[in-house]
């Protein structure tokens, strides 16, 4: 019998993309129309959640999932223990790269990130597979 090393998540994602469909509807995406909602769980159980935030100078958009992490910093969260990405695209949507660096600050390398769709599509991965060897708080001196 083969063993292996890719188990599942332990993590029920299903009140993750209920938090993170209900953001997506808030998402404020005039020049893309391309809505995105996030959801944090954290070790205390408690979900925080985000939407894309876009702006008339397209650099300072701000992604669901960045606007999601800094509301859990805000709100005092404890440590985020997963996230999810929710948008309603037939392609599941990864992190971009600069969510990626964020994510890193946020969630342990093994913590898991998934991106889910309104066709009840899931993908899951962790922060590592995400980032490999990120640059982390843990690197400054
Ligand atoms: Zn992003």
């Amino acid at each position: 019998m083969e063993l292996t090393t890719n188990k599942e998540p332990l993590i029920d994602w299903n009140p993750l993309i209920k938090h993170a469909k209900q953001a997506y509807k808030n998402a404020y995406a005039p020049y893309s129309n391309f809505h995105v909602g996030a959801a944090a769980l954290d070790a205390d159980g408690n979900i925080f959640s985000g939407c894309n935030v876009e702006n008339a100078s397209y650099g300072l958009t701000v992604c669901a999932e960045r606007n999601c992490l800094s509301f859990a910093v805000n709100q005092q969260s404890a440590k985020i223990n997963a996230l999810l990405v929710y948008t309603e695209q037939e392609k599941l949507t990864p992190p971009c790269g600069a969510c990626r660096q964020v994510i890193a600050e946020f969630l342990d390398q093994g913590a898991h990130v998934a991106s889910a769709n309104h066709l009840n599509n899931l993908q899951v991965w962790t922060v590592k597979q995400l980032l490999p060897d990120a640059f982390t708080p843990k690197l400054l001196p």
